[in-house]
This record gives C-alpha cells, sequence and structure tokens, in this order.
C-alpha cells in the first residue's frame, strides 16, 4: 500500500489546482446562477488531458490511471459540481466504455474524440419510469437491414441538449428482461433525435440536464457497442462501476471545498470577542468533517487503486467508496452551514451552493440505498459484487 501520490500525479493535480483558481473559482457563481453551460471549461479541461488519465495513450489519453483521474475530479469538484460531471460524460460512461467493451473501429472513432472533447458524450440508462430498476427501461431498438430503428426516450440525461455522441441503452430483445438490452454509440446530431430540458433542478445549473426522444432514428448496425447484441445490461453496470467512482471522488471534492470554506470562516468570525473558531464546539465540527471525509479519499483512492492494478470490476468497494463519500458529503454540508450560520445561507459564500452540489451525489450513479442493497447483499452471501 502506498499513502503517497506518484510524481506525475502531482504534478496533473496541481495542474488541476491552478486551472480551477484561475478560471472556474471567478466565474462558477455567475454561471450557476445564470445557468451557463461552460463549455468553453469543459474544453480547455479537454486540452489540458484532464479527461485521459484512463484512457490508452493510442486513442489520445495519457495511460495515467483510475487514481489521477479521481485526484483531478476531485480538485474541479471543490469549486464545481456542474463540471465535475465533464469527468463521467467524456470519459467513465463513455470514453473508458468504448475502451471496454467497444471494437476497434469504434474505439478509434470516438475516443480520441471524447476524451479532447471535441465531441461531448452523454449517457442514455433512465427514462421516466425507470430510475434504479434500470432493466425496466422501455426504448427499443429494432433491427432492419443494417440499420436499427432507435425508438422511446431518456430523461435526467446529463449533456441531453449538448451532446454530439451519446451511449445508449435499448432493449433489442424486450420479451427478455436485462438479457436482452443493448448499447448503442449513437451520433446525437441524427435525424428523429430531439431535445429538452427537465425539470429546475436544486443545483449544478451549469450543467445541462435533458430529455432525449428517439423517434425512428436511424443507428447504423457498426454503432452497436461492441458488434454484440444482448450485452447491454452488463456495459450498463460497468459504465456504472467506473462512474460511481468518479461520483465518489467528486464528493470527496466538494467536502474538501465546503472544509476549505468553512476554516477560512471560522478563523475569521469572531463573536463573543474571539474567533468562532476557538470553540470547542466548532471545533467538534471541524475534526468531524476533516476525519469522515479523510475516510472517503482512502476508500476512493484505494478502490481507484485497485483499478489501476486490473481490478476494473471492484463493483463493491466502488459502490462502498461511492456510498460513503456521498453520505460524508452531506454531512460536511451541513456542519460547514452550521459553522457560517447566517452567511452560510446566503449566496455570499459558496456554502449554500456546495451544500446544493453534495445532495446530488446521494442520488445519481446508483442511490445510496442501492449501493446499500450491493454492498449488504454480498455480506449476506446473496449475490457476489465483484467479478
Ligand atoms: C442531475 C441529474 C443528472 C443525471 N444524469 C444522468 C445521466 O447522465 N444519465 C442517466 O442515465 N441518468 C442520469 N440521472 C438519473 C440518475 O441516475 C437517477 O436519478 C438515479 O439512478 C435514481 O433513480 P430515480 O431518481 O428514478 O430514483 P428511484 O429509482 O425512483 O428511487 C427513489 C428512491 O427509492 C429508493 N429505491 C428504489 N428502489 C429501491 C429498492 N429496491 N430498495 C430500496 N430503495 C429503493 C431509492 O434509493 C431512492 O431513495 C441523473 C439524475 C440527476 C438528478
Amino acid at each position: 500500500m502506498h499513502f503517497t501520490l506518484s510524481e506525475d500525479i502531482k504534478a496533473i493535480q496541481e495542474t488541476a489546482r491552478r486551472f480551477v483558481q484561475n478560471e472556474i473559482t471567478p466565474r462558477v457563481a455567475e454561471d450557476e446562477k445564470n445557468h451557463t453551460f461552460q463549455r468553453d471549461l469543459v474544453v480547455k479541461m479537454g486540452e489540458l488531458g484532464f479527461y485521459g488519465c484512463p484512457i490508452p495513450e493510442e486513442y489520445g489519453g495519457s495511460d495515467m490511471g483510475f487514481l489521477a483521474h479521481a485526484v483531478v475530479t476531485e480538485e474541479v469538484a471543490k469549486v464545481s459540481g456542474s463540471l465535475r460531471a465533464a469527468f463521467n460524460m467524456q470519459t467513465m460512461g463513455t470514453a473508458r466504455e468504448i475502451i471496454q467493451f467497444g471494437t476497434e473501429e469504434q474505439k478509434l472513432k470516438y475516443v480520441p474524440k471524447l476524451v479532447s472533447a471535441e465531441y461531448l458524450g452523454c449517457i442514455g440508462i433512465t427514462e421516466a419510469n425507470a430510475g434504479s430498476d434500470v432493466g425496466s427501461l422501455k426504448t427499443k431498438a429494432v433491427k432492419k437491414g443494417n440499420t436499427y430503428i432507435l425508438s422511446g426516450s431518456k430523461n435526467w440525461i446529463t449533456y441531453a441538449q449538448v451532446a454530439d455522441v451519446g451511449v445508449i441503452y435499448a432493449y433489442t430483445d424486450p420479451s427478455r428482461k436485462y438479457k436482452g438490452m443493448s448499447a448503442f454509440i449513437v451520433d446525437m446530431h441524427s435525424k428523429g433525435i430531439g431535445t429538452g430540458p427537465t425539470a429546475v433542478k436544486m443545483g449544478w445549473n451549469a450543467c445541462p440536464t435533458g430529455e432525449i426522444y428517439f423517434d425512428d432514428v436511424e443507428v447504423p448496425e457498426e454503432n452497436l457497442l461492441g458488434g454484440v447484441e444482448e450485452r447491454g445490461f452488463e456495459c450498463a453496470m460497468e459504465g456504472l462501476n467506473n462512474t460511481r467512482l468518479t461520483a465518489a471522488a467528486g464528493a470527496v471534492g466538494v467536502c474538501q471545498g465546503l472544509i476549505d470554506e468553512a476554516l477560512n470562516y471560522a478563523r475569521e468570525r469572531e463573536q463573543f470577542g474571539r474567533p468562532i473558531g476557538q470553540y470547542q464546539m466548532v471545533q467538534d465540527e471541524i475534526a468531524r468533517m476533516i476525519v469522515e471525509t479523510e475516510a472517503a479519499r482512502l476508500l476512493t483512492y484505494k478502490c481507484a487503486m485497485q483499478k489501476d492494478e486490473g481490478m476494473v470490476g471492484n463493483t463493491l468497494e466502488t459502490c462502498m467508496a461511492k456510498y460513503y463519500a456521498a453520505d460524508v458529503a452531506s454531512r460536511v454540508a451541513d456542519g460547514a452551514l452550521r459553522i457560517l450560520g447566517a452567511y452560510g445561507y446566503s449566496s455570499e459564500y459558496p456554502v449554500e451552493r456546495l451544500l446544493r452540489d453534495a445532495k446530488l451525489y446521494q442520488i445519481l450513479e446508483g442511490s445510496a440505498n442501492v449501493q446499500k442493497m450491493i454492498i449488504a447483499m454480498d455480506a449476506l452471501g446473496y449475490r457476489k459484487a465483484n467479478k
């Protein structure tokens, strides 16, 4: 076990820190307030190589690994959940998915463009009536000659309105629940695709989330992921196994952002003639926030390092990291809000925005209950989590 980051990872962490400080921090509050999608920043992160860490060099990545990916994600999430999303849209749910399951042609055609952010990606699993129960999705793909005709709709899709390419899940055989599902790489500018925004969200407002409608969309057969039907459910689960690592790293990042804000405030704010940081009850809160965040970080890094060692199917450790980090993020947000008092409740300080960022980690990439179900079923011997 190593508890220090390599020099390479420290270097990209430093690059990410500087980028966040110089490019994201100055405009994040305004962009969130105005719901401005920061495409330019998403592209700049691509140019800096942020999306390429767990991607081999021959497909445009740096092959630095999953730990590097987690560390960079954490830096961005300290300040912006909206921009953190890009690490799943460009890397884990799309490029990495194509690396793991795609044909050689698919890898060469799509991965470098996702990693550079020339193409924006999206992941289409969720539907109006298919959230945690992925198997109940209704979108269909019917083979006709050498194309598939895609029909149905997706809901709550990050980047729905701006994506160039999507990894979309649909049933090729709806009579076989789970088993009849396939995955497609879909050109999001195809005829028959419509998009629209979902309901106004509580946070992540600089990141578009929308519905996608597929009205008999023609998808060439070479865009069937991996060229094989009925691997969709496996692809979706393995994809979640990757995107949950990014979510865990994002949750750790938002914890650290909240701790930094709380520490600054506790040192400066004076009540009863002393900085509030000198009161034991405030110190108790700070200590808890720091220790829980560090524990979440260690679970997240362990999960990333296992993947770097080739154990990419580490569902159990990924679920533990995601579940714990997401829960800690909510508790840390609560603690930070208490420390800032009224100012924490105002938009004058970033804490209220970071609290809204934090809450999402308990929902996306599988709710907290879903993670707990996987962990407990494994422990009880009902269903093994890891392959
Ligand atoms: C901002 C945002 C962005 C998103 N981006 C994407 C995206 O890019 N692509 C995509 O495909 N999806 C996306 N999603 C959807 C997200 O993955 C789902 O919201 C998530 O999987 C949970 O589904 P649900 O919200 O329908 O909740 P439900 O499944 O309806 O669950 C509601 C509650 O019931 C609980 N529950 C459900 N089943 C069980 C059970 N068997 N046992 C115990 N408890 C249970 C859940 O834990 C939860 O607490 C996004 C969601 C949001 C909010």
